[in-house]
C-alpha cells in the first residue's frame, strides 16, 4: 500500500515521473499546504518496485505491507 504524507509532499511530481507503471497522478486539488500532492490509481497494479520511494526528495512517500494480503 502506497502512503503519501501530505505534511511532507511538495507536489514536485518526481514520483509521478519515475513510476514505471504510471500509477501515480497529480491531484486536481491543492492539499492543506497548497501543493498538488499525487495519489495512486489502480493500486493493485503496484509492483512495489519502490522507485517512487527512492526518488522522492522529501521522504513523503512510502510503502507499507498489507498485513491482510488484500488489494490495498
Ligand atoms: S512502488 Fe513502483 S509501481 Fe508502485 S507506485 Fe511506486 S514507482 Fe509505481
Ligand atoms: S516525489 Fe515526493 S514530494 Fe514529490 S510529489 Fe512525489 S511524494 Fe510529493
Amino acid at each position: 500500500m502506497i502512503i503519501i504524507d501530505e505534511m511532507y509532499c511538495k507536489g514536485c511530481g518526481i514520483c509521478i515521473h519515475f513510476c514505471p507503471k504510471k500509477l501515480l497522478k497529480a491531484s486536481e486539488e491543492v492539499n492543506s499546504r497548497g501543493y498538488y500532492a499525487p495519489y495512486i490509481v489502480n493500486g493493485v497494479e503496484c509492483s512495489n518496485c519502490q522507485q517512487c520511494v527512492l526518488y522522492c526528495p522529501d521522504f513523503a512517500i512510502f510503502i507499507v505491507e498489507d498485513e491482510e494480503g488484500g488489494d490495498g
